[in-house]
């Protein structure tokens, strides 16, 4: 017997309508592209309601419906039991009183349900008149529906009910179905239970009809209900365990096949596409590594510079991401890198997400290269035209060994002699489409390096990445104290003001971030300047000097604040999340955000990284109103409570889902009609294995065994033609 938490299958979190493997079988061939107006129950008012409501034409469409959760209607709740955090319930009891309250427009139908523990009254705003005859004093009735707590007392408003004896009579399976439907189809008798009876119409005429997808060996080995089956029980199964083996068939599936996508795709893009060979370890990069790097790289750093020079001396092409905490060293494994490509003739471009930090990662490989003499150039969106030509001229004439920038460097008129590498910065940043332009600016692909700080459960990297390879720097540069993190609210301001001077008093510099998500929200403008007014007046010149950097700033005003703040001519940067990604100064000890509550966690954690990077002790202190929701609770939480970004991100995805995460056509390819990417990570890797498996022995998938699960993956790639530019 399996166990599984009753609440878990209640109700199926995750639950989506859409999903990308629907083409998995073609429901429109053979019985299953029948028009849905031959099903008993269905005229031709209801199927035009059905195609425009639900987008059901067919009875492939409709078996395709799937119930999000299941009522167990052989469980009863004691009305003494009901509490707020409970999903619908079902209670069974005798009306005591029925009456109507009020008159006209307000007026309202109320009935108190009575079992042996309790009390709780059901209401209805509207149809008393039909309602009420319907309700008999001292008659057993069942009730279903979601409580409300209202002014001292547990009510349902507008809950299904009728008279047990009736029920009784009828046979109703144990597990009813519950489908996704809508006001429209309700009114017109299509409410759940409506959709049901169709169900349950149309099930008989199905049975052996769906053609099986994954091969009976495979099937046996996984234990995997066969697909005529999994469809016959997902709409009306006998209990639970069969409702969990019918999905764990259609998750399976549903993996299997993207998984096979990506395992495939990565084979051909690692295996069949060509690169060039960064053969030698030369001059540049051993004259920086012995004599300028200042630091002893981490093991970790090490380990990921050695996994670049094997891939770029490979002969083929190197697609690979590197995953690294905020403050872990990315930016001189890149470096590395890049000297990699100078020493073996090539040229290396650097994209990174924002001007500012653009203007950073030049600042630092300027000093860095120095000493060696490589030429580095800077292309962002205000260099002027005369100096932008110098450079398009350099880049094309080769003396431009690397060029840094924002995505004006994938301007069509920026054109390389030779480049050997594209290093892609902070990459969720970038759309799909962005990275796939680095590509066109020369002959055979360059390598291709991204870096990331958002990081990634590891399965789930493989999933999203697919086709990527992965690096992670686990490890920090030593030294580092992790930031102490606490929570606040604006009756505590004085005191942080207090702290912050002190803080300043020791030499340091301090952060105040307001949240400015969209840039055009002039309310979240207003609330930065005011905070900007209150904390000039706390800290007042001669003594205090401020910077402030927001979004409506032109970039060269918000470069010369930033760089004040760098020379440390200010002491406070009151900033909107323009700060957020790779801006480094190791002299900030303190972060303060405001109305943090509005941040997601990956950002709060991005936030925090901007302090923590010198010696010193650093802070940061989260303020927030004091009314929070459960879930913005438990992110303040969350960052007071630990600085592992991997803790972090395991948080946020349970909180918030995959799909910000990943770039758009990337959250496309994660939206399952079944398969939860979160909640289902356990069967995923067991997929993720059989995938790798099966393809290591049979790579085009020729082999007799393999026949059903290709035919399927060509149905996939027969509707989704560009599957494979996944990443
Ligand atoms: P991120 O991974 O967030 O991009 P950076 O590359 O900006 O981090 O590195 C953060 C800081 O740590 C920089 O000042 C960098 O010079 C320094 N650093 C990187 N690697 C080491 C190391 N092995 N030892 C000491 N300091 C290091
Ligand atoms: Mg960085």
């Amino acid at each position: 017997m399996i166990k599984v938490s009753y609440r878990r299958l209640f109700l199926f979190q995750g639950f989506s309508h859409g999903t990308e493997l629907s083409y998995l079988r073609s429901m429109s061939d053979g019985i299953l592209g029948t028009s849905i107006t031959y099903l008993n129950g269905v005229g031709p008012n209801r199927a035009k309601l059905l195609e425009d409501e639900l987008g059901i034409k067919t009875y492939g469409d409709l078996v395709d419906h799937f119930p999000f959760r299941y009522v167990d209607k052989t469980q009863f709740h004691k009305i003494g039991d009901v509490n707020s955090d409970m999903e619908p319930v079902q209670i069974k009891g005798q009306f005591v009183r029925i009456r109507e309250i009020g008159a006209g427009r307000k007026s309202r139908l109320s009935a108190i349900l009575e079992d042996q523990t309790g009390q709780i009254e059901l209401v209805w705003f509207k149809g008393a008149k039909w309602i009420r005859p319907k309700l008999k004093l001292n008659q057993t009735y069942i009730v279903f529906g979601k409580p409300n707590y209202y002014q001292g007392g547990w009510n349902i408003a507008h809950p299904e009910f009728e008279l047990e004896s009736v029920v009784l009579s009828r046979n109703l399976p144990a597990l009813q179905p519950v489908y996704s439907t809508t006001e429209k189809l309700s009114s017109r008798g299509l409410g759940s239970a409506g959709i049901y009876r169709l169900m349950m119409n149309l099930m008989p005429k199905l049975e052996n009809t769906f053609e099986e997808t994954l091969p009976e060996p495979l099937r046996k080995e996984e234990q995997l209900t066969c697909l005529d089956i999994a469809y016959q029980k997902i709409h009306k199964p006998i209990d639970f365990n069969e409702v969990f083996q019918a999905r764990r068939r259609f998750k399976y599936e549903e993996l299997l096949m993207l998984q096979l996508l990506l395992v495939q795709q990565k084979l051909v893009n690692t295996k069949k596409t060509p690169g060039v060979r960064f053969s030698d370890v030369g001059d540049h990069f051993n004259e920086f590594y012995n004599n300028h790097l200042g630091f002893e790289l981490t093991g970790a750093q090490k380990r990921v510079v050695k996994e670049i020079r094997q891939d770029v001396n490979s002969g083929f092409h190197m697609n690979r991401l590197i995953q690294g905490d905020v403050g872990s060293g990315k930016t001189v494994v890149a470096l590395l890198g890049a000297l990699l490509a100078i020493d073996n003739g090539f040229q290396v471009c650097l994209m990174a997400p924002t001007e500012i930090l653009a203007q950073q990662h030049f600042t630092g490989f300027s000093e860095w290269l120095k000493p060696l003499g490589i030429q580095v150039e800077l292309l962002t969106g205000s260099v002027k035209i005369a100096e932008r030509r110098r450079i398009h001229a350099g880049l094309e004439d080769g003396s431009v060994k690397i060029l840094l920038g924002t995505h004006a460097l994938i301007e069509p008129k920026v054109k390389f002699m030779n480049l050997g590498l594209a290093i892609i910065d902070e990459q969720h940043r970038f759309g799909v489409k962005q990275r796939a332009k680095l590509w066109a600016k020369a002959k055979m692909p360059p390598h291709v390096l991204v870096m990331t700080a958002t990081p990634i459960p590891r399965t789930l990297a493989m999933t999203v990445y697919g086709d990527l390879d992965v690096s992670v720097i686990d490890e920090l540069p030593p030294g580092r104290k992790p930031v102490k993190t606490v929570h606040r609210t604006d009756a505590h301001r004085l005191s942080i003001f207090q702290f912050m001077k002190d803080e300043i008093e020791k030499g340091r510099q301090i952060y105040v971030v307001y949240p400015l998500i969209e840039e055009s929200q002039a309310m979240d403008y207003k609330d930065l300047m005011d905070g900007y007014e209150s904390i000039t007046r706390s800290f007042p010149a001669p003594d205090y000097h401020l910077s402030i950097v927001h979004g409506r700033m032109k970039p060269e005003d918000k470069e010369f604040e930033m760089s004040r703040f760098l020379r440390k001519e200010t002491q406070i940067m009151v900033a909107t999340t323009v700060i957020e990604v790779g801006v480094n100064v190791p002299n900030a000890s303190v972060m303060v955000i405001e109305s943090s509550e509005r941040f997601g966690l990956s950002q709060l954690h991005q936030l925090r990284g901007r302090v923590g990077r010198g010696a010193e002790q650093s802070f940061c202190i989260l303020m927030t109103g004091t009314k929070l929701s459960s879930e913005a609770r438990k992110r303040v939480k969350t960052m007071c409570n630990t600085n592992d970004g991997f803790v972090i991100a395991e948080v946020d995805l349970e909180l918030r889902g995959p799909g910000d995460l990943m770039g758009t056509q990337q959250s496309g390819s994660m939206n399952f009609k079944v398969a939860d990417i979160i909640r289902d990570q356990e069967l995923l890797e067991q997929v993720r294995n059989k995938a790798i498996d099966i393809v290591d022995e049979d790579p085009e998938l020729a082999m007799q065994k393999n026949t059903l699960i290709k035919k399927s993956i060509q149905q996939i790639m027969k509707h989704k033609k560009n599957w494979s530019k996944i990443s």
